[in-house]
């Protein structure tokens, strides 16, 4: 933990980091919105065409709640070990916004859903703890479209209500994060673990939207808003560090203040300087009374499944691999389901290592997911690298070209005609090239050792390349 390490963060530990984050969750597995039958599947399809009076908030429409959204954000809760309160209660909040046509956003003040959990994550130096203060349940807002792409440039702005409605889990941590890194492996963590149970299809755009507060030595903090990828979250922080670093080397002043993350400039840039003071006169949601949900949590525990943390170590005791090597497994729900059914085959610990260092190399490198290889042609290549079939270099050709061009180990193998030559083919070369040249061998008995790498040649030659030059050279050294 923390509070027992004594180790120095260099360049940031000096100005007292303080990161905090607001991560906006879409709950975009469930198949309707929060409050209506819209539904969810929406990314192909045209602008403001999965609408209804209730999600566009015309008047006298009525919201009902999605009983499977509570569910998960109960599921979700839980996961991040927080405590699930008697009852949860829905807030309208008051504000004006195009996104937002009804004039107020259904949201939770007191009573969320989910309060008081944590997550572990590997800090610069070790295992910390970061706490999760609240997660709450709402409902999205439409989405502006800002012509020209840029909020600075455009003249004028669209708006889509395909989202608006949709559920939303905002998850709020505590101040605990101490740098961008680590800001960035939270939300790495978050996403398995949100990945593990189902409940978000993070890959599809605006998943997981980030909102970062960060603060130096006890001065004002800055808000960034609306970061969407976490490579960004953590280039955006770092430019906020430096910023405010030389802010006040400068002898001036941090503002509290609310600035808008510049992906492609990588800079923040400042949307609000002065925070004005918000009233937003929340009050409860009267068309959705409290709900009682004490008694859904234990079932809900229930079912859910072995989260990261637990089936790392599972993995590091039940299969005696390194705890790295559990990690990168455990780190995807798909990738740990797929080197179980390969351990099961072949031996644990190189299945790990073609895995998670070889595989899962090749698959970020082509940015492609773990469905683009089967655990049959894993368990396959194991058995010929292990059996000495084949080399590990051609281990590694095989999987190259699987991921490539298609086909299944045995084909490649036989196509490319990487299998080692068995040990009669190479006895049979070295009996052959010693007869054959006479005059090499000559030259070697009588104190041209060199004569030997000409022999050796010769049978690499005969096997394709197929036998182990090394062993071919010790054969036949003794043969002469
Ligand atoms: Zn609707």
């Amino acid at each position: 933990m923390r509070e027992g390490s004594l180790k120095l963060r260099p360049y940031l530990d000096d100005v007292g980091v303080m990161i905090g984050l607001e991560i906006h969750v879409q709950l975009n597995k469930l198949n309707t919105k929060i409050f209506c039958g819209c539904p969810l599947d929406y990314h192909d399809d045209e602008p403001n065409t999965h609408t209804c009076p209730v999600c566009l908030g015309l008047p006298g429409s009525l919201p009902v709640i999605n009983r499977k959204s509570v569910e998960y954000s109960i599921k979700v809760g839980l996961a991040l070990n927080c405590t699930i309160e008697e009852h949860t209660q829905f807030y309208r909040k008051n504000y004006y916004y195009p996104d937002l046509p009804k004039g107020f956003q259904i949201t939770q003040y007191d009573y969320p859903i989910a309060s008081n959990g944590y997550i572990n994550i590997e800090g610069e130096d070790g295992e910390v703890r970061i706490r999760i203060n609240r997660a709450h349940m709402e409902e999205d807002p439409g989405r502006l479209v800002h012509e020209g792409g840029s909020i600075e440039r455009s003249k004028y702005t669209f708006i889509d209500y395909n989202r608006s409605g949709v559920a939303l889990l905002e998850i709020v941590t505590e101040p605990d994060l101490r740098s961008p890194k680590e800001a960035r492996r939270f939300l790495d963590k978050l996403r398995n673990i949100l990945g593990y149970l189902d409940v978000v299809d993070t890959t599809l755009e605006g998943s997981m939207r980030v909102d970062a507060n960060i603060s130096l030595a006890g001065g004002s903090r800055s808000e960034v808003k609306n970061i969407s990828s976490h490579k960004g979250a953590e280039r955006a922080l770092l430019f906020e560090i430096i910023r405010q670093k030389n802010l006040l080397r400068r002898g001036g002043k941090v503002v509290q203040e609310t600035r808008h993350f510049d992906e492609a400039r990588g800079v923040t840039v400042s949307l609000r300087t002065k925070e004005e003071a918000h009233d937003y006169r929340y009050f409860p949601e009267a068309d959705l009374g409290p709900i009682r949900v004490a008694d859904w949590a234990p079932g809900i525990q229930e079912t859910l499944p072995e989260l990261p943390d637990a089936r790392r170590m599972r993995f590091v005791s039940n299969y005696s691999i390194t705890d790295d090597h559990a990690r990168s497994l455990t780190s995807e729900k798909q990738v740990a389901d797929f080197y179980e059914q390969v351990a099961a085959e072949v031996d644990s610990k190189l299945a790990a290592v073609w895995i998670a260092d070889v595989l899962k190399g090749e698959l970020n490198y082509r940015d492609i997911g773990i469905d683009a290889f089967s655990s049959e042609y894993m368990v396959a290549l194991v058995k010929l690298v292990a059996g000495d079939k084949i080399s590990e270099q051609s281990g590694v050709e095989v999987i190259r070209t699987i991921l490539d061009e298609g086909g299944n180990p045995d084909e490649v193998v036989a196509a490319k005609g990487l299998l080692k030559a068995g040990g009669d083919i190479v006895t049979t070369a070295v009996v052959e090239v010693i007869e054959e040249n006479p005059q090499a061998v000559e030259d070697y008995r009588s104190g041209k050792p060199e004569a030997v790498n000409f022999l050796t040649g010769q049978v690499m030659k005969k096997t394709r390349g197929r036998a182990d030059a090394k062993e071919v050279r010790e054969m036949i050294i003794q043969r002469i």
